[in-house]
């Protein structure tokens, strides 16, 4: 089995204490090979790699800058096929929508290159005989923590903005998904990018996290993840006063009107909540559904899930593969049990067929009949797991919406769009979805509501967040 070196200052090393931990094939629980577990020490040695990167890096034009972007989005195309077939194999995704995934990527970081030199600063008029402007200028380095759930497009999604507007990286990937990590960072190395702009370093979230966090040589943390373990980063970075851009946890509600296209709106949800396993930040977290076509909307959400096929990732036919882990797949059941002992009735899911037994698989599973109150519902599952309420006129559904710790984001459905735009202004989320679910490079991402972050990433938004504006005033009649 291969041992895989982290890439540190443009070189592939070790880690200091010459330790490994094995990652693990989610379709089988096999192992399937070891990555260095970095310590504190690799993360020092990276970090002064950065620096010293960052003085090169960041004096480049953007123009430079941006052609190494493409250049990167380039070799991403070239190694697609890989890279996907890794992600298939270390995450549980099937070959196509990693494939995808993987375009996606490429994308980014060419969206990133075109756009960033549209970043300007501004001038501000004060008075007669005097300059002041603010000059937008790189954070500096960027320690980068993220997690499993989208391994190859959320390395993109982060590296590619800090990249494009000048600052140099240190990142580590989720310990269980480190093997894509450090594909990237092989696909990196085959760049015009400086040794030492971008650092991928592997190991546990407790120790090598950390050691990022509390670095007093990182000028800004990027994380996502869960609001937990946010909370325990922006207590490390307090003690050098770093800016924390956090993407965090979500419970999202989905408001599904009596006058939906339940046709439309299951096209849409049921394959956000199937698809990469229901492991995506911005799915549907529990569905309101109005009593008069509640159970329609059950009866189709049945017939979509009886077309998900799931098995191995590398069969063409599958649709959708297993959980990212062992702990993450007794979580997700551990919710459907508790759902189902809560009094929600299981109306889809349940026992696996005896092939997927090996691996961390969970079947569609649909739970009706929940309740607001009802664990499943307050909590987030993470998984291919739907929740479905029933509500009538009489109940409060902006405040049933709005009952939760987290506010990333809110699904509405209904043909009425006048009675949809109405819940806008008073959806407490970052993001507002109207019979859509519509992501792209140009949207920024993420909130700094409630529990669920702090900042946006991706678009101009985003890729702001990396800079600083620095105030340069001058009075020219001295
Ligand atoms: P996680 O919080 O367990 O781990 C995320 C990363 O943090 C991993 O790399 C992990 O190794 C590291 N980590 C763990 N403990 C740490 C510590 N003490 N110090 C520093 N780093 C540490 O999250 P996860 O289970 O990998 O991902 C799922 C979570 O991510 C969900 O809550 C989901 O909502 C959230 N998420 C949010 C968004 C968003 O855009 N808001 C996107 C994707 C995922």
């Amino acid at each position: 089995m291969q041992i895989h070196k982290m890439y540190i200052g443009g070189r592939w090393v070790e880690a200091e204490s010459g330790k490994t931990f094995a990652t693990v094939n989610p379709s089988t629980g096999e192992e399937i090979g070891f990555v260095p577990c970095a310590g504190e020490a690799d993360v020092d040695k990276a970090v002064k790699a950065a620096r010293a990167a960052f003085n090169i890096w960041s004096k480049k034009t953007q123009a430079e800058r941006s052609k190494v972007l493409m250049k990167i989005a380039e070799a991403i195309r070239a190694n697609a096929d890989e890279l996907a077939k890794l992600e298939g194999l270390e995450h549980g995704t099937p070959y196509k929508d990693a494939f995808g995934a993987t375009m996606g990527a490429a994308d980014k970081f060419e969206y990133c290159a075109g756009t960033a030199p549209t970043l300007m600063g501004q001038h501000i008029p004060v008075k007669d005989g005097t300059l002041s402007y603010l000059q937008r200028e790189p954070v500096g380095v960027i320690g980068f923590i993220i997690p499993w759930n989208l391994p190859t497009i959320m390395t993109a999604v982060k590296l590619a903005p800090a990249l494009a507007v000048g600052n140099t990286c240190v990142l580590k990937p989720p310990s269980i998904n480190s093997m894509i990590g450090l594909k990237f960072a092989e696909i990196l190395s085959q760049t015009d990018l400086p040794p030492g702009a971008v650092n991928i370093i592997t190991g546990p979230g407790g120790s090598v996290g950390s050691a990022i966090a509390k670095h007093p040589d990182i000028d800004c943390i990027g994380f996502t993840g869960s609001s937990e373990t946010g909370k325990r980063i922006m207590s490390d970075a307090s003690g050098t006063v770093k800016k924390c851009v956090m993407e965090l946890g979500g419970n999202n509600p989905v408001i599904i009107m009596a006058d939906a296209d339940l046709d439309a709106s299951l096209k849409v949800l049921a394959w956000r909540q199937f698809n990469n396993s229901g492991q995506h930040c911005s799915g549907p977290g529990r569905y309101y559904v109005h009593e008069k076509v509640y159970d329609q909307f059950c009866e189709k959400y049945i017939a979509y899930a009886k077309t998900v096929v799931v098995g191995d990732p590398k069969d063409e036919a599958t649709t959708m593969g297993p959980v990212v882990s062992k702990e993450h797949r007794d979580k997700v059941e551990g919710y459907i049990k508790k759902g189902v002992e809560e009094g929600a009735t299981l109306l889809y899911g349940g026992e696996k067929p005896e092939a997927l037994r090996k691996g961390f698989f969970v079947m569609p599973t649909i739970l009706s009949n929940a309740a607001h109150d009802m664990v499943i519902a307050k909590e987030e599952i993470f998984g291919p797991v739907a929740v479905i309420i029933k509500y009538t006129d009489k109940d409060d559904i902006l405040a049933l919406a709005n009952d939760s710790p987290y506010g990333l984001c809110a699904h509405v459905w209904t043909k009425n769009i006048a009675k949809g735009m109405l819940l806008v202004n008073d959806l407490h989320v970052g993001s507002v979805f109207i019979n859509c679910q519509m992501l792209s490079n140009e949207q920024p991402w993420g909130t700094s509501i409630k529990e669920s972050g702090i900042g946006k990433e991706g678009g101009m938004v985003g890729m702001a967040e990396f800079t600083d504006l620095k105030l340069v005033a001058i009075n020219y009649m001295v």
